[in-house]
């Protein structure tokens, strides 16, 4: 027998991909299933960004780069901060990795141990709480409630900090509850954690640009009392389309950028340099394909919700950002990952269980709206009539 140690066991899984292999199975044996779990944009990549791929690969760019990206893309990167966020950062701090989730498996790697704690949302992106096990650590879940419209609160966040607390991970805007957290918010947290000068923060803004309304992206980056022990997370999947090419970016604090490349020599080498080239082309090129998906979402999100609050025993706050909403279907009798279940295998409409987030999200569903306004309608239909016709008791 062989024998692979115990932390394999403790990995975690991201049910949002069985979900979409199990709708895709449906679908091949001929059910009309609208999928409303998917985690993507239903929008391609932008035209001149699959151009600038393709050059790439014609041009014999077919070799090796530098394992934390080509200069040319870091660069790109620094600009694009220094544009957005306003903060000049050195190229040399941003690291280029094959998708967003390389840098949260890097960063709670490096802080993850036994005898170590590490916060992170739940309901959250099950995949910190995973990694957070892998290594060993105690995965000390915060709270994100919806009577906080799903943002962190500070205060909570602080007061679960002890001597053993290495790295917090905070979501804004958030997956799956779609929170966005307040500017006072961040500012109570940030001048909190002054207090706590060993504790690594990783804020994870891979949804920075789907904000909606006069809602605005408060980038942790823009604190400088922290930087120095702040990784941040983000990447090119959801802003421009781009899940299935595996690019992400981040910035790390100067004492672990060493670290960090030795690690992606010992890993991954170098993200795909055809992929690389059209990371480059999304960041200098026009930003209007970008534009126009986050003004489909915001109309859909608009329709999403107003369809939410009509289903029997289902309410929904209007999300600000992501495309996600988070419903509560306490009211429905239903457990959530049930509720899934049945209505994907009975009504042919796909969502997720909101415990496959967390203990938290018991009570929820995750739908998304990385659909067609049709199919939202049509999906949404759909659950209604189920629940309709299969009320239980609330409990
Ligand atoms: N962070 C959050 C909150 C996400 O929702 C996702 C993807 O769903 C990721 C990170 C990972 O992004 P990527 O596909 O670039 O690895």
């Amino acid at each position: 027998m062989v024998r692979p140690v115990a932390a394999f066991d403790r990995l975690g899984d991201e049910n949002a991909f069985a979900v979409l292999a199990r709708a895709a199975e449906l679908s091949a044996g001929g059910r009309d299933v609208i999928n409303l779990g998917i985690g993507q944009p239903d929008f391609a990549t932008p035209e001149h960004v699959v151009e600038a791929a393709v050059k790439a690969l014609r041009d014999g760019k077919h070799g090796y780069t530098e394992p934390t990206g080509l200069p040319a893309l870091r660069e790109a990167v620094a600009a694009h901060i220094a544009h957005r966020i306003g903060v000049t950062i050195p190229a040399d701090r941003v690291m280029i990795v094959p998708g967003g989730k390389v840098t949260m498996f890097a960063a709670i790697m490096m802080f993850g141990e036994p005898g170590a704690e590490i916060l992170y949302p739940d309901p959250g992106f099950p995949i910190y709480r995973s990694m957070i096990e892998f290594t060993g650590a105690l995965a000390v879940p915060v709270p994100i409630r919806e009577e906080n419209a799903f943002a962190f609160a500070a205060d909570e966040v602080l007061s679960l900090i002890t001597p053993r607390t290495r790295l917090i991970v905070l979501n804004s805007p958030a997956n799956p509850t779609a929170g966005v957290t307040p500017r006072g918010e961040v500012n109570r947290l940030v001048a909190g954690l002054l207090d706590h000068p060993s504790v690594a923060v990783l804020s994870d803004e891979i949804y920075d640009r789907m904000v909606y309304d006069d809602v605005e992206h408060v980038s942790l980056l823009s604190y400088p009392e922290i930087r120095n022990r702040l990784i941040l997370l983000n990447g090119w999947s959801k802003t421009y389309a781009m899940t299935g090419w595996r690019l992400g970016w981040s910035v790390w604090p100067t004492v672990l950028t060493e670290r960090f490349r030795r690690f992606a020599v010992n890993s991954w080498s170098c993200v795909n340099t055809a992929t690389q080239y059209a990371g480059i082309a999304a960041l200098e090129g026009p930003q209007t394909a970008v534009e126009e998906m986050v003004s489909a979402f915001d109309k859909r999100r608009q329709v999403t919700v107003d369809l939410l609050n009509k289903l029997p025993g289902v309410s929904s706050v209007l999300p600000k950002g992501a495309f996600y909403t988070f419903p509560n279907i306490t009211r429905t009798g239903w457990a959530a990952k049930e509720l899934a279940s049945a209505l994907l295998e009975r009504a042919g409409v796909a969502v997720i269980g909101g415990p496959d987030f967390g203990e938290l999200g018991e009570g929820y569903l995750r739908v998304s709206y990385a659909n067609s306004e049709e199919n939202i309608r049509t999906g949404l239909e759909r659950v209604g009539e189920f629940l309709t016709t299969h009320r239980l008791p609330v409990r």
